[in-house]
């Protein structure tokens, strides 16, 4: 004997139920089987609503009603052959009746029982079962049909009712055992109470009417057959790339159900465990499909979890106290308390010091539970022995299950790291001794980008997602994005990386897709589908779309977008900046940032502030971490100006080679920030900080060679008043001789300066060609000679490809 049970979206309209019969004629071919059905899919919604509506007078329950009674006309008149329908669709009609008129008594009274609800929507499986009944018989497939409410017995617990075992299984044994047929039909969720007044197992129970049954015969195989082929690792609804779990243990699958994989009623696994009847989890929709096998022992699971679950809409209850530490007797008040009211625990926690105990439960009980918990220690309340209870709504739990758990250690630790990277706040953790399962309570906001970071992390073997947002998209950021197309299949093949880009913007607009911004026709859909740049909107977006390993990357040079950052970081989203202007502000802001960094496990990275892509940053910070001390810092940070100086032999004019400088890229936007020294003024301070020195723009001397009138008005009204100054230019070049002249930022003894200076052929300055940049570090270890970095330290090419470098960093952690 077999039993299959279809759920909801299998018996929905008559092409499932078709589908149905088809797995149904296989089976009988090779043994007796049970069929249980549950309600059409919506059904059991739809008649809860109608008497909700009839109880709070509204006419508009009869219109519910008809939804559900047309429903079923439909199906009926779709899945039978006219001349075969007279019977059923009368049936059809007068059990519609019966609910009309339970309806019309509550709608008269307005007055709803949970008895009344429970006969209410017990006709959703009586109609559903008495139809695919009928239908087998008109295909000349003789079926008997059962009703469940004769053999399953159960308290009067109304909406979910308790089952008499001992009654129960027994009427199911002498039942099937009088019966000769080979091919049984029951509804799945009704029961009856020993009066027999109809009762219901719960909502998604015609799983645990199957299994039942199946153990009170007991039934070789349990079959569940439903819309998904198999148990997933999670819910197919909140993650892409859920894979099916060939095998799993029934305290495995029960750990999953209970934390919310709804694609089983949780009661169902005790009494097939109990017996040991392999479940399986089959799809009507792909019956070729393997599905999940659950069973008591599973073949070794190389890896150590099996599945992630989630359930929302849980309420975290807090009872803490200094009175409640060393005295016995707390805990069994609570729960005493709770029990009395029928209140489910589905979670509990208690930290060592014995000064709370927190209690997860479905937030709809929490108000009652408050109540009532606060009555229990009244005294203790009024004599502060223990404070009022807390409660707070709006939570979540997520769930790491599986058996092989127990000898794995780290998973807690990976759990809750992952979780910390991407701003997911923990509220409280459980884990039972038996390290099947290790809960977490957080916000119901962030459960979607929590089951995905977990999933990828345990179980995606193709590759992460980068979740990434780039501002600015002119000249580097399109380089950028040139670079990122171009490097895709070689990230995902080696570093198993996968760069979504979901945000763009410009200054004038910002794009943003979900599913990933085809970097082919970034341009055109920026322009065709971008809406108006709105920074702060750009940022709001980005928090609220809480995406999991979130990078913003500011490839501008503006002011603005560097004040957003704290707003990013305090939400656990990664900054890569090429903008500099966030690090040389006030001291106060840098150190705020790397503060707010640290602080909400974020990334701020920033390599590209000083020598485009040279890895200048990042080695001073590796020789701090190794426990070097930086001691002096000497310099040549401008690519510009060290291609000024490097071209101007007074033939062609200062200003043409400037003008140069500035179209071939290695400028800032405004040149003057570089012909200043200002820009290299930043860049010393910023390497100064990142030293651990504390340092302002002010505390840093400039001469400057620049002639002051220059540096008035327009960009071109400097062009231009620098080719009037030709000669001082001229007399700069003439000065140094043989010498080179090089703009040389300095730090020293906690000073920093930038200058120009005269350096000889001697001098580790001194060749230095092109846009280059040279750092030399002198540091406790390297003290006569230098640690020297070199080379390219401007361009759109180089700098693009120092923010990507740390926008790969930043997602590698
Ligand atoms: P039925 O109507 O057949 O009883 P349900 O809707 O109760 O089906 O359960 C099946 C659904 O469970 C699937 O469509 C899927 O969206 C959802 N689900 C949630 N978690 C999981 C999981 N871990 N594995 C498979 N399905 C899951
Ligand atoms: N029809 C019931 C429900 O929707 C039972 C079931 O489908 O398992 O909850
Ligand atoms: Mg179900």
């Amino acid at each position: 004997m077999q039993v299959l049970k279809f759920g909801g979206s299998s018996v929905a309209n008559a092409a499932n139920i078709n589908k149905v019969i088809e797995i149904v004629k296989e089976k009988i071919k090779t043994d007796k089987i049970i069929v249980v059905v549950s309600a059409f899919g919506g059904i059991t919604d739809i008649l809860l609503q109608c008497s909700q509506l009839a109880a709070e007078g509204n006419e508009a329950h009869k219109k519910k009603l008809h939804e559900a009674e047309l429903r079923h006309l439909t199906t009926v008149k779709e899945l039978i052959t006219i001349t075969q329908q007279s019977a059923v669709l009368s049936l059809v009609k007068t059990l519609c009746n019966e609910m009309e008129d339970i309806c019309t008594g509550i709608f008269l009274l307005k007055e709803l029982s949970e008895r009344t609800k429970d006969r209410i929507v017990s006709y959703g499986e009586i109609l559903s079962s008495k139809i695919i009944a009928a239908k087998l018989n008109t295909e000349a497939i003789t079926c008997e049909w059962i009703n469940s409410a004769e053999l399953i017995v159960t308290n009067a617990n109304y909406g979910s009712a308790a089952v008499d075992f001992s009654i129960t299984d027994k009427k199911i044994a002498d039942y099937f055992a009088a019966s000769t047929s080979t091919l049984f039909l029951m509804p799945g969720f009704i029961a009856s109470d020993i009066n027999g007044v109809t009762t219901t197992l719960g909502r998604g129970g015609s799983d645990y009417t199957a299994a039942i049954v199946a153990a009170a015969l007991p039934a070789k195989v349990l079959e569940i057959w439903t819309d998904v082929s198999g148990m997933m690792t999670a819910d197919p609804r909140l993650v892409a790339n859920v894979k099916i779990i060939p095998e799993i243990s029934y305290q495995e699958a029960m750990e999953l159900s209970h934390f919310g994989a709804k694609v089983i009623y949780p009661p169902t696994i005790q009494p097939v465990s109990s017996k040991g009847i392999p479940t399986w989890i089959k799809n009507t929709f792909a019956p070729q499909d393997n599905g999940t096998v659950i069973q008591k022992e599973t073949s070794n699971n190389t890896n150590s979890i099996r599945g992630i679950s989630s359930i929302n809409s849980i309420a975290l209850l807090s009872l803490e106290g200094s009175g409640m530490i060393g005295i016995p007797g707390f805990s069994k008040r609570l729960f005493e308390a709770l029990a009395v009211k029928k209140i489910n625990v589905i979670l509990i926690t208690q930290s060592s010091s014995e000064h709370s105990i927190c209690v997860g439960m479905d937030a709809s009980n929490a108000d009652v539970a408050k109540a009532i918990i606060d009555e229990a220690f009244a005294y203790e309340i009024e004599t502060k022995k223990v404070d009022p209870i807390t409660v707070e709504k709006d939570l979540a739990i997520v769930a790491l299950v599986g058996d092989n758990m127990k000898s794995h250690p780290g998973i807690s630790g990976k759990m809750f790291g992952n979780l910390g990277r991407n701003g997911v706040n923990v509220r409280a953790i459980a884990q039972g001794s038996s390290e099947r399962n290790i809960s977490a309570v957080i916000c119901t906001q962030d459960v979607k980008k929590a089951i995905n970071v977990l999933h990828e992390e345990f179980f995606e073997t193709v590759y992460k997602e980068i979740n990434l947002f780039i501002a600015g998209v002119g000249n580097v950021g399109g380089k950028l994005v040139a670079q990122i197309l171009q490097q895709q299949q070689y990230l995902l093949k080696n570093l198993h990386l996968k760069i979504n880009v979901v945000g763009i913007g410009n200054s004038k607009k910002m794009l943003f897709k979900d599913e990933g911004i085809n970097l082919k026709q970034w341009k055109e859909l920026l322009i065709n589908e971008g809406e108006a740049m709105d920074m702060q909107l750009f940022i709001e977006r980005i928090q609220s779309k809480n995406l999991r390993n979130a990078v913003f990357a500011d490839v501008t040079a503006n002011e603005m977008v560097a004040t957003c950052y704290e707003q990013l970081l305090q939400k656990s989203i990664s900054v890569v900046a090429c903008n500099k202007i966030a690090c040389s502000s006030t001291y106060a802001y840098y150190k705020k940032l790397k503060n707010l960094s640290r602080e909400f496990n974020a990334q701020f990275l920033f390599e590209t502030n000083v020598g485009a892509s040279l890895p200048i940053i990042g080695t001073l910070n590796d020789l701090l971490r190794g426990g070097d001390k930086i001691n002096t810092i000497q310099a040549v940070l401008s690519g510009t100006l060290n291609f000024v100086f490097n071209n101007y032999d007074g033939k062609k004019s200062f200003a043409t080679i400037v003008r140069q400088a500035q179209s071939e890229g290695y400028t800032e936007p405004d040149p003057r920030l570089d012909l200043s020294g200002k820009d290299v003024m930043r860049k010393i301070m910023i390497l100064a900080r990142e030293a651990g020195n504390v340092l302002e723009m002010e505390d840093i001397a400039n001469n400057s060679f620049m002639p002051p009138a220059c540096m008035v008005g327009s960009v071109e009204d400097f062009y231009k008043s620098m080719e009037e100054h030709e000669a001082h230019f001229r007399q700069l070049f003439i000065d140094a001789g043989i010498n080179k002249l090089k703009f040389v930022a300095g730090f020293k003894n906690g000073k920093a300066s930038v200058g120009l200076q005269h350096i000889d052929s001697q001098h580790d300055l001194y060749h230095l060609y092109g846009k280059d940049n040279i750092v030399l570090f002198y540091t406790d270890r390297y003290v006569e000679q230098p640690l020297v970095i070199k080379g390219a330290g401007a361009g759109a090419d180089v700098t693009a490809s120092g923010v990507f470098g740390d926008i790969i960093k930043a997602s590698r952690v």
